[in-house]
């Protein structure tokens, strides 16, 4: 081969940059085909070249020559290198394609070489049994290993995982979390069938104690699935008063019970303390006791907390006056027209548009000094972490209260209300449903209150009623019953910054 003096003579001394480096390695990586050999490189070596070609940061030296000793069982000196046992993959080591080795072997030296057989074990998750996912292991990986790499693949908590053998679709043999037992030994075998079961917590019903409890229980289940709440008293927290203090263990046993229903006893009865209204038979609703319950659990009713500008102007004078007032839910009129349906936005859109006072409403014009017809607009200034939001469904007069059965369209997943937040420093407004609270009129004009909610980390909905609790389609979580609506916001930048770090090695499973 003809090879020019200079590369030649040059090679010998000149390094490949590290861009050069990654974007050889990184075209090297993709089309991999299933029956590829595997390499193993320690993860301590791997680490230092991933620093070096990595331009984040910039400046880490270039790493010398592959060093595998810290993997390697040393005590046994004959034949091929052997790996010490109990490794994790990505933890003490990392996998490269066949091709990848040879590259950086030819560029760094030394090793040694430590061949891999992989196998794929065929994953099926119970809580989605369409889904079969390819897991690639070595054969000598342990048990333990594979819980290791089932969960970080499905996002399920170690404590929560059971994997089991699986055969025509029946449970064959549970394997063991903390087993150091290989694959091979263990009898898992290239493309064997595994099942991923998961302990669902959170699904305890809430026992109905009577009265109008099942309209505590629907509020209450909302407040349960809420993620910056429930994270606040899952922790060990100093608590400011009795409620909050029940309002804690009711959370804590919810979460952890494997009950099928738990009984609100104890908080009930702190909370007929606090709030005396609602522990008669008079129907009170949902709302009333949410803004009540958030106004006395005050260490996190910050995540509900935005704000509104309203804004008066008086034609007359022309003079302009703003105020800003706090909100811990908004509440949306809903158009009292026979249509049987209307979208989410245009309810908003309503609330917001500018509108001339009543004229049992008068402003006192501070310009004018007396008082005037206004017009008054509001905007949302600021919106909080949770937006809950309420659908205005009831109509009072004198004599009677009528409800609105209106279905409300309501975004579930890709709420955007970036364009009318007014204080918003550029940010987007994306907000996903997780929790709903349903009100019924039943024959007799019996009222029931019922909750949807979602486990988030599960992305499965659940139909809460009293002690009932039954999976649910996200489909069904819109309808005439909704009646407050829990959104947390997502996409914020932190959570961007963190699904963002994507390494090399996760680009090859
Ligand atoms: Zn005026």
């Amino acid at each position: 081969m003809a090879i020019p003096n200079s590369t030649a003579f040059n090679s010998v001394i000149r390094f490949r940059s590290p861009e050069e480096e990654k974007r050889i390695v990184s075209e090297l990586t993709t089309n991999l085909n299933e029956g590829d050999s595997y390499f193993v490189i320690s993860k301590r070596w791997y680490t230092s070249w991933q620093k070096y070609i990595a331009p984040i940061g910039g400046g880490a030296p270039r790493p010398g020559p592959i060093d595998n000793s810290d993997i390697i069982d040393d005590t046994t000196s004959d034949g091929d290198p052997q790996l010490r046992r109990y490794l994790v993959e990505d933890e003490d080591y990392v996998l490269v394609p066949h091709q990848v080795w040879k590259t950086l072997l030819e560029w760094y030296n030394v090793g040694p070489p430590i061949p891999m057989t992989l196998i794929y074990l065929l994953l099926s998750d119970e809580r989605n049994v369409h889904n079969v996912t390819d897991i690639r292991l070595a054969k000598e990986a342990s048990i333990r290993e594979l819980y290791v790499k089932v969960c970080a693949k499905t996002g399920v908590s170690l404590e929560k995982a059971r994997i089991w053998g699986y055969l025509n679709r029946r449970k064959v043999k549970l394997l063991n979390p903390l087993s150091n037992e290989s694959l091979e030994e263990s009898g898992l075998l290239m493309d064997q069938d595994i099942l991923l079961e998961v302990d669902e917590v959170g699904l305890a019903g809430l026992v109905n104690l009577g009265n109008t409890c099942y309209m505590m229980n629907s509020t209450l289940r909302c407040l349960a699935h809420t993620p910056p709440i429930l994270q606040y008293f899952l922790r060990d927290y100093t608590h400011q008063g009795e409620l909050t203090k029940a309002f804690g263990e009711l959370l804590k046993e919810l979460w952890s019970s494997r009950k099928k229903a738990v009984a609100p006893s104890f908080f009930k009865t702190k909370l007929d303390k606090a709030a005396p209204q609602f522990s008669g038979h008079y129907q009170y609703d949902s709302h009333e006791l949410l803004i009540s319950l958030l106004a006395r659990l005050h260490e996190v009713s910050d995540v509900c907390q935005g704000q509104c500008k309203s804004t008066l102007v008086c034609p007359v004078c022309g003079k302009i006056a703003n105020t800003y007032d706090s909100f811990t839910s908004l509440s949306l009129p809903l158009p009292s027209t026979r249509t049987w349906s209307i979208s989410f936005l245009s309810c908003l859109e309503n609330f917001l548009a500018e509108e001339p006072l009543g004229p049992n409403n008068m402003w006192f014009c501070p310009e004018c000094k007396e008082k005037r017809k206004a017009n008054k607009k509001l905007d949302l200034w600021k919106l909080p972490e949770i937006l809950v939001l309420h659908l205005k469904r009831f109509r009072t007069s004198k004599y009677f209260v009528k409800k609105i059965d209106t279905f409300v369209n309501f975004p579930i997943n890709d709420l955007d209300l970036s364009k009318y937040v007014k204080n918003k420093n550029g940010e987007s407004y994306l907000y996903e449903l997780y929790a709903v609270s349903n009100h019924y009129i039943g024959p007799g004009g019996v009222r029931h209150y019922t909750a949807y909610a979602k486990l988030i980390d599960y992305n499965k909905w659940y139909h809460f009623n009293d002690s009932y609790v039954s999976p649910v389609n996200e489909s069904v979580v819109r309808s005439k019953a909704a009646y407050l609506l829990f959104y947390r916001r997502v996409g914020s930048e932190t959570e961007e910054a963190q699904s963002s770090e994507v390494s090399m090695t996760d680009d090859m499973d």
